[in-house]
């Protein structure tokens, strides 16, 4: 009788949660294209997605069962299994590292009594890793169940673990207060701080939103991609295209439909200002997709925003179903006939390479995060093979100012080749870690002093996340621009008192290994290679050889078909360039091999199992 209910309860169980993934499936029309959507709900309501129904997913959006599982097993945060009613994911990144993560990391095991990558026995709480999630500015930070948890202690780790064992739901795990601005609005309710510390023209609070649509609607498409060149500015996202070209490119494409995309997928370790511009102008970075939706003749614009910033998901979407109201979206916007412009949000679910825009095309058409084989080009065939315009956060924001005070103006900011300013994510050890607006051409050394960082105390600074570069003192009176240091906007610095080699070098590769797609094997072999090197170095094995086929090797990595392989190996480079004396004190002197192979610790499992101690 017992076995019979237990059936039963399975079956009713099965039918249930197959209910509910036919109804998301209804809800997205049984889109195949809709397939991370369809994946983000299931995972949202059942807290995983199971494999049984895999087959029954793919037959209902007439894909194969692989296409499904690709998608599916290509993104950190879906799930095959069941990972509790509480998820915790805490960043691991190399600033969660410096502000305290591993006492936060022991705290969390030791209060539910599980490993990372383990669900307590109960089911209710799982325990896992994640990489640097956008709070560089609050760390140690963890999510759980799309909240945000920064500034965490172990002392705050054991409330939380208490509310937990309580049943708390997780939005009344509040510390003592919400971060300030939009993060303690009702749609938002977040304890996350902006820390905006240096505003600038883009940042600028005195913004009315639908100025810059009222004046492009008076001007022809051409004109405003006119003015867009005429202020020189490169996309902000690292590459440094010019955006105005780009534009023209897509306007002069054919295709039944063009596409605007903003990537808001900022994952490089050490940059959150995305992050600050989804919070506080919102309004700002549609204005800006709109205008360029008007002057590339689209008509759907796409915001694709990383998974670890669902917590604000319900406060953009009410910001879009109001500036559907204003008539800023919809049909013959602002009356203009014929100029026609919608923008739906897309949520990543967890890889780094969607930041590669065709990587992240291919992730909004439901696939994996695959970069594509160039040419053709976005703007020629992207999105759904259709004509499409990649940009970033920052620079939809500068289009909306360009068109206002025009491209001249844009021009008296910054340098030459540089023109305007950019928006920087700073952190690591300095006073003020925060979002700071500069002209271009600011050097290191301006930027230290800015941030509250003692020149005499700073031993490195990280200049562009983890695929830029690792600069030693006497290269801080460089300065940021396409023309020196060019950068995304991440900047972290790092005291004397830091190990380069071990906190930065090794978790920075250990990154690049997590998020490769695979698809190259120079991409998928490399870094491991590096990873391992390194660590024979730290465990002082290596040798000054080590040294130079670490170089030799990372110039293979230029051969990979992404930024992101043919950046993997820049953390050993710049470091071996700058910090080379940090290695020479690790390898052994007057020893040109060692294979760095431990005999002893490669039996040690087997020794201790039989309970025999082999002499080697
Ligand atoms: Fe994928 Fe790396 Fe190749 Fe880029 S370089 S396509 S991330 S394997």
């Amino acid at each position: 009788c017992f076995f019979n209910m237990l059936i039963m309860f399975d079956l009713i169980n099965y039918f249930r949660m197959k209910a509910s993934i036919e109804n998301i499936l209804r809800k997205y029309q049984h889109d195949s294209t809709r397939l991370m959507d369809i994946l983000l709900d299931i995972q949202d309501e059942l807290g995983y997605i199971p494999e049984a129904y895999v087959p029954h997913i793919a037959e209902l959006l007439g894909l194969s069962d692989a296409d499904v599982e690709q998608t599916l097993s290509f993104y950190h945060f879906f799930s095959t299994r069941p990972t509790g009613k509480y998820r915790i994911y805490l960043n691991n990144s190399v600033v969660a590292y410096m502000m305290g993560r591993s006492e936060v990391a022991a705290a969390f095991e030791e209060a539910l009594g599980i490993k990372f990558g383990q669900v307590t026995p109960d089911g209710r709480v799982g325990l896992f890793e994640t990489s640097c999630i956008g709070m560089n500015d609050q760390e140690p930070a963890a999510i759980i169940n799309n909240v945000i948890f920064p500034c965490l202690t172990p002392f705050r780790v054991r409330e939380i673990v208490r509310d937990i064992k309580e049943n708390k739901p997780v939005e009344e795990m509040i510390n003592y207060q919400y971060g300030e601005g939009q993060n303690a609005s009702e749609m938002v309710r977040s304890m996350v701080s902006n820390n905006i510390r240096k505003v600038g023209p883009v940042l600028d609070p005195h913004y009315k939103v639908g100025e810059a649509l009222k004046k492009v609607i008076s001007m022809s498409p051409e004109e405003v991609i006119e003015e867009i060149k005429k202020s020189n500015i490169r996309g902000r996202g690292g590459a440094g295209f010019p955006t105005g070209l780009k534009w023209e490119f897509c306007r002069k494409a054919h295709g039944e439909k063009k596409y605007i995309f903003c990537n808001a997928d900022e994952g490089e370790p050490g940059t959150f200002k995305d992050r600050v511009i989804l919070t506080e102008l919102p309004r700002l970075l549609l204005e800006g997709m709109i205008i360029a939706g008007y002057a590339v003749g689209a008509t759907e614009g796409i915001l694709y925003v990383r998974y670890e910033y669902r917590y604000l998901k319900k406060y953009l979407e009410e910001i879009l179903e109001n500036a559907r109201k204003k008539n800023y979206l919809g049909k013959s916007i602002l009356g203009k006939e014929g100029f026609d412009f919608d923008i739906r949000i897309q949520f990543g679910a967890g890889a780094y390479v969607c930041g590669e825009e065709s990587a992240l095309i291919e992730s909004a058409e439901g696939k994996r995060g695959e970069p594509r084989d160039r040419p053709p080009f976005p703007v020629e065939k992207g999105y759904l093979g259709m004509p499409t315009v990649v940009n970033n956060v920052e620079t939809f924001c500068s289009v909306v100012k360009i068109i206002l005070n025009g491209g001249e103006w844009y021009k008296s900011f910054g340098t030459e080749q540089s023109t305007g300013t950019k928006l920087l994510s700073i952190s690591g050890d300095c006073r003020y870690p925060g979002v700071y607006e500069v002209a271009w051409g600011f050097s290191v050394n301006d930027i230290l002093d800015m941030v509250g960082a003692s020149k005499n105390q700073v031993q490195a600074v990280q200049v562009g996340g983890p695929s830029g570069s690792l600069i030693e003192p006497d290269e801080f009176n460089r300065i940021l621009g396409y023309e020196d240091l060019s950068t995304g906007g991440s900047l972290i610095i790092f005291g004397h008192h830091r190990d380069l080699i071990r906190e930065v070098v090794l978790n920075f590769t250990n990154f690049f290994i997590d998020e490769s797609c695979g698809s190259c094997s120079t991409c998928r072999i490399v870094p491991v290679l590096l990873r391992n090197k390194i660590e024979k170095i730290l465990n002082a094995r290596g040798v000054e050889k080590d040294l130079d086929e670490m170089l030799e090797w990372a110039k293979l990595l230029k051969a990979s078909r992404c930024g992101l392989g043919q950046t993997a190996g820049n953390p050993v480079v710049t470091s071996i360039k700058n910090f080379r004396h940090l290695y020479e004190r690790m390898i052994q002197k007057n020893k040109e091999y060692d294979a760095g192979f431990d005999l002893q610790a490669a039996i040690r499992d087997g020794a201790e199992a039989t309970g025999r101690i082999p002499i080697v």
